[in-house]
């Protein structure tokens, strides 16, 4: 960690395949468009693009041992994401790897694994050209905040309206506002053991939502945040601890 944060993008990689729309937004895929901007940034020492068509779903064990924090972007295929690589993924988390989430991945395996809800919430894609999304940032003094103006616009976006069935967040850093009326819990920080997870709103494969730098900046801070907090000590033992003050006295 000392050298930076080593973060996977993992993007499902489906809908560009499948879809002239979404290649036209994405060429390269969203991964990729996620990854080009965060490999500019200060502190990021590596980044690497997963898909679910690579070998072992792009999660292995040595790639997941050499991932500080992973950006999961899913939407058509999160049944086609194998349980144990969510296990896998899943005790990452709870052993310290942070975890960003990405808007459809709410409905995610690992997401959802996590959370313990449904995760469901309200949606609408209006016509082919959506509606205005504004994010207010909310609690402006958390490190996800930082540098972003009191509110940020997205012209073009689709709605994601509560209720979210999350867990309350232990931190809510962002609320959108949509044209439509609705409103959204658009940016949520949990613990999970020695893991922390952020979820992010936007980011619809029709819209160019990841060439915006504000949206990419957010997830950028979210990389920052979740990054492991090195260990201070050991956490557990195995024995019985030998007691620090003597006992009997
Ligand atoms: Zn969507």
């Amino acid at each position: 960690m000392a050298e930076g944060i080593r973060v996977t993008v993992w993007n499902e990689g489906v809908h560009e395949k499948g879809n002239a729309r979404v290649r036209q937004v994405y060429p390269k895929g969203m991964g990729w468009q996620i990854a080009h901007y965060l490999k500019k940034q200060p502190r990021i020492a590596r980044v690497r693009v997963a898909e679910l068509s690579d070998p072992e779903q792009g999660l292995s064990e040595a790639a997941l041992k050499q991932t500080d924090v992973m950006t999961w972007w899913g939407h058509k295929a999160h049944d086609k994401v194998l349980d144990k690589f969510v296990d896998r993924v899943h005790a990452r988390v709870l052993d310290g790897m942070g975890l960003v989430v990405l808007h459809s991945g709410h409905y995610s395996k690992i997401f959802k694994r996590l959370m313990g809800t449904t995760c469901s919430l309200k949606w609408r894609e209006w016509q082919d050209v959506g509606e205005k999304e504004r994010l207010w940032v909310v609690d402006p003094a958390h490190p996800i905040a930082e540098g972003l103006p009191e509110y940020f616009e997205l012209p073009n976006t689709e709605m994601y309206g509560e209720h979210f069935d999350i867990p309350a967040p232990e931190q809510l850093v962002l609320i959108s506002w949509f044209q439509g009326g609705e409103v959204f819990r658009s940016g949520c920080c949990w613990h999970r053991g020695k893991g922390k997870i952020f979820y992010f709103r936007p980011g619809h494969e029709t819209f160019p939502i990841y060439h915006n730098d504000l949206a990419l900046k957010v997830i950028y801070n979210g990389i920052r945040w979740t990054a492991p907090t090195p260990a201070t000590g050991p956490l557990r033992r195995t024995n019985i601890p030998v007691p620090l003050e003597p006992l009997d006295q």
